[in-house]
């Protein structure tokens, strides 16, 4: 019938991380993350919510948008960094450990937190690191230091599938835009129109997927309606 359709993948979904110590810290929230797949232009900001499969939130719903179709060709298994004090400048999160350590060279590691992490967060990742969190900061070590610079810039972890099936808020692909007109006609068959989920249109949380899926219906609605004029 002439109607191209993109593959559809799932869009708008959270990232299973098999790392039951990081899975521990379910309900937990980093306010200000910054999520990336190396090598790849994808990444995104914002709160980070970790749950007890892996990661969820804005930043993660967000990146899994933006990446689709590439998280689909990897089968839902790539290696992500995160960022989890949203500032990808890693001199400057060290200064910013520097004026603890000046601040506060007497108090345990463990006491003061970095950015104002969660505490369970910020004992989480002195404790990836092999770091004592009684140690305190005087005692942390050109090693240390830069352990702690490069885990709270550039955090590695590996995502070893999505979230459960019918869980995704969207699908990325569809009936492709190039064979309909502007008014979702079909150019090949006339008298045939598409709305809503099925285009080939998807976006990022906040409503928009179901502004999408009612702006279309009602146009398309009005459109095919017997007596209706087109709408311009
Ligand atoms: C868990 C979840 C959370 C979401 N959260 C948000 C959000 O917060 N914000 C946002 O903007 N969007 C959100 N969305 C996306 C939004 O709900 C959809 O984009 C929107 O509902 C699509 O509307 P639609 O009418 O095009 O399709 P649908 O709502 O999928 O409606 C299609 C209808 O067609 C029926 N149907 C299918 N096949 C046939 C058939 N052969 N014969 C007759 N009927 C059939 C189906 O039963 C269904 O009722 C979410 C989606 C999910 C799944």
């Amino acid at each position: 019938m002439g109607i191209q359709t993109i593959a559809p993948v799932p869009s708008l979904f959270t990232f299973t991380i098999k790392e039951p110590l990081f899975c521990d810290l379910m309900g937990t929230v980093a306010e200000n993350a910054i999520l990336s797949i190396p090598s790849t232009k994808f990444h995104s900001s914002g709160p980070l919510l970790i749950t007890h499969w892996g990661i969820s939130g804005p930043a993660t719903l967000k990146l899994s948008s933006l990446a689709a179709r590439y998280i689909s060709e990897q089968d839902y298994r790539f290696p992500l960094a995160v960022n989890w004090v949203g500032n990808s400048n890693a001199q400057a999160v060290a200064e910013h450990l520097q004026v603890i350590i000046a601040a506060h060279p007497q108090k345990q590691l463990g006491s003061i937190r970095p950015f104002d992490l969660p505490t369970r967060l910020w004992l989480y990742l002195l404790q990836k690191n092999g770091i004592n969190n009684t140690k305190r900061w005087s005692e942390l070590g050109r090693k240390g230091f830069n352990k702690l610079t490069e885990t709270l810039t550039n955090d590695q972890y590996t995502v070893n599938g999505k979230g459960t099936f019918r869980d995704e808020f969207v699908t990325c692909g569809g009936v492709s835009l190039s064979c309909l007109t502007p008014a979702l006609e079909s150019k090949a068959c006339p008298n045939l129109f598409f709305a809503g989920e099925v285009l080939d249109v998807d976006a990022i949380t906040g409503g928009f997927n179901l502004q999408a899926a009612w702006t279309t219906g009602y146009m398309v609605g009005k459109t095919s309606a017997k007596g209706e004029q087109p709408l311009s």
